[in-house]
C-alpha cells in the first residue's frame, strides 16, 4: 500500500441517538477525519463528547445515521453480513477499559477464543496466545481465570486477545482507565511496541492529557464534533529502554507481600520488589553491617558466605561456629574464638527471634520479642512499661507505626505515654527489630 494512501477515511459521520425522541443526543455531528497506516492517533476529548461512538464507528458496531467509515478502501457499512463480522474479526482487534473477559474460561481460552469460529487448529492457536503471554510478561498467569489475576493483567489479556486475528488496526478505548500508574505505563509501553515494532494502526481514544505525548495524531472532540486536528512531528523511533529501535521494557507487575512493604519502608536500598534472590544477600549484608567486626574483605566474604548458608542451606550452628572459627588456610573465614562465638551468637539470637515472628499472631509475636529486648536491655519492667513495649511491637509488626514512629516511642518519656530510654538505646531496639523483621521475610 502506497504511504499516503488513508487507511481511515472517515465523511461527513452522524450519529443521532434516539433520532425524534426527547432522549435524541447527536453523539458525533459532521465528522470528517483521515488516518494515514501505521500511525498511533489519540481521540481526545472530556466524557460524554463522543469518542466511544466514533470508535465504534470504526469498529462497525455503531451503523451511522448518515455519513460513510471506508476503511482499507471498503465502506464497511455497504458489506453484507458476513463481510462485516470478518471485517470485526480479522481487521480491527478492540480493546476495552473494562477489559471485557469472559470469567468462566481461563486466561488462554478467554485470548483464542477470537478464533474458535474461524476454525482454526486448537494447538496452533494456543502457541500464538502463549506467545502473546510471553511477550507481555505473564506467561505464568495463562492457566488462572480472570478474576485472579490484576487489572494490568486483564488488560494485557485482552490486548492479545485483539491481536489474535493479526488485525492491522487496533481500536482501544480508554484502556488504562481502570488501571494504576505502573499498568498504565505497561499498557502504553505495548501500545507503542506494536505501534512500532508491528507496524499496527491505533486508535487510542483518552481523556487524560498525559497519554498524548505518544500520538502522531490528535482528534479533539467536543460536543460531538471535532474541533481540530493536530499532527505531531515524527520522532524518531526510539524504544523505551532510549534505543533506537529498542525492544520494549514493562514494569514488573509484582505483588509486594505486607511484610515486605513494611521492610522496604525501613531498609532504604531494598526498593526491587522482585527480591526472590536479593533478599539473601541483603538479609547477610545486613546483619552483618550491624554486628560489625574487624575482619579483613577476604574475611568479611567468608563470613558472609558461611551466614549465607546458615540462613538458607541449614547449616547447622555448630558448623556456622566452626566456619568463622576455621583459619583461612583450612578455608574458614579466620576469626578468633571468643569473637566467632559473640558472632554466631548473636546472629543466632536474631535468626531465632525472627523465627517465632507470626504475622497472623502479631500480639503473641510481640510478647516474645519483649522478652526478648527485656533480657537485651536495662528496661525497667513494670506492667505500664512492658505494655509500651509490647504495644509498639505489635503495631510495628501491623506496619501501623513507622520505625522512626516505634523508635520515638522508645525514646520519649513515660510522662508522654514513652519509654524513657535514652536515645542510643532507642536506636538500637528499633534497629533490631527491623533487623527481626528483615531475617523473619521468606526464612
Ligand atoms: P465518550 O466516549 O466521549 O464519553 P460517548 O460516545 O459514549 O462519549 O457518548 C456520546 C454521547 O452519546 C453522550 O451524551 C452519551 O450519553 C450518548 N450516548 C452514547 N451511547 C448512547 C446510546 N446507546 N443511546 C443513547 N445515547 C447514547
Ligand atoms: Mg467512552
Amino acid at each position: 500500500m502506497p504511504k499516503t494512501k488513508n487507511i481511515i477515511e472517515i465523511k461527513d459521520l452522524n450519529v443521532i441517538y434516539n433520532k425524534g425522541k426527547s432522549s435524541q443526543v447527536r453523539a458525533l455531528e459532521n465528522v470528517n477525519l483521515k488516518f494515514q497506516p501505521k500511525e498511533w492517533i489519540i481521540v481526545f476529548g472530556p466524557s460524554g463528547c463522543g469518542k466511544s461512538t466514533l470508535l465504534n464507528s470504526i469498529a462497525g458496531l455503531e451503523t451511522p445515521t448518515s455519513g460513510e467509515v471506508h476503511v482499507l478502501g471498503a465502506d464497511i457499512n455497504k458489506l453484507d453480513s458476513n463481510q462485516k463480522a470478518e471485517y470485526r474479526r480479522n481487521t480491527v482487534g478492540m480493546v476495552f477499559q473494562s477489559f471485557h473477559l469472559i470469567n468462566s474460561l481461563k486466561v488462554l481460552e478467554n485470548i483464542c477464543l477470537p478464533q474458535v469460529f474461524f476454525g482454526a487448529n486448537l494447538q496452533s492457536r494456543k502457541k500464538i496466545a502463549k506467545s502473546f503471554l510471553d511477550r507481555f510478561g505473564i506467561a505464568d498467569q495463562a492457566k488462572k481465570y480472570p478474576s485472579d489475576i490484576s487489572g494490568g493483567q486483564k488488560q494485557k489479556v485482552s490486548i492479545a486477545r485483539a491481536l489474535m486475528n493479526k488485525p492491522e488496526i487496533i481500536l482501544a478505548d480508554e484502556p488504562m482507565g481502570n488501571l494504576d500508574s505502573k499498568s498504565t505505563y505497561n499498557v502504553m509501553a505495548i501500545l507503542k511496541d506494536l505501534n512500532k515494532v508491528d507496524k499496527k494502526t491505533i486508535i487510542m481514544v483518552t481523556h487524560d492529557h498525559h497519554h498524548l505525548k505518544y500520538a502522531d495524531r490528535i482528534v479533539h472532540i467536543k460536543d460531538g464534533k471535532v474541533l481540530r486536528v493536530e499532527v505531531i512531528k515524527k520522532r524518531r523511533d526510539v524504544g523505551n529502554d532510549g534505543k533506537r529501535g529498542g525492544r520494549m521494557i514493562l514494569a514488573k507487575e509484582v505483588e509486594v507481600p505486607m511484610d515486605l512493604k513494611l521492610l522496604m519502608n525501613s531498609f532504604r536500598d531494598l526498593t526491587n520488589p522482585n527480591v526472590g534472590q536479593l533478599l539473601a544477600p541483603f538479609k547477610v549484608k545486613q546483619t552483618f553491617s550491624y554486628l560489625m567486626l574487624p575482619l579483613t574483605n577476604h574475611q568479611v566474604e567468608l563470613t558472609q558466605k558461611s551466614m549465607r548458608r546458615f540462613f538458607l542451606e541449614g547449616l547447622s550452628k555448630k558448623q556456622f561456629f566452626e566456619e568463622l572459627n576455621q583459619s583461612v588456610e583450612k578455608g574458614g573465614a579466620g576469626w578468633d574464638k571468643r569473637g566467632a562465638e559473640k558472632f554466631v551468637k548473636e546472629v543466632i539470637a536474631f535468626y531465632d527471634q525472627a523465627q517465632k515472628i507470626d504475622y497472623s499472631e502479631s500480639l503473641k509475636s510481640a510478647r516474645r520479642l519483649v522478652n526478648f529486648f527485656i533480657e537485651r536491655y536495662p528496661i525497667r519492667k513494670t506492667e505500664y512499661r512492658l505494655n509500651i513495649l509490647r504495644n509498639g511491637i505489635e503495631n510495628r509488626l501491623k506496619n501501623e507505626l513507622s520505625r522512626d514512629e516505634f523508635q520515638e516511642i522508645l525514646d520519649k518519656p513515660s510522662s508522654k505515654e514513652g519509654l524513657g530510654l535514652n536515645k542510643k538505646t532507642a536506636q538500637k531496639i528499633a534497629r533490631e527489630l527491623e533487623l527481626t523483621i528483615l531475617i523473619r521475610y521468606s526464612s
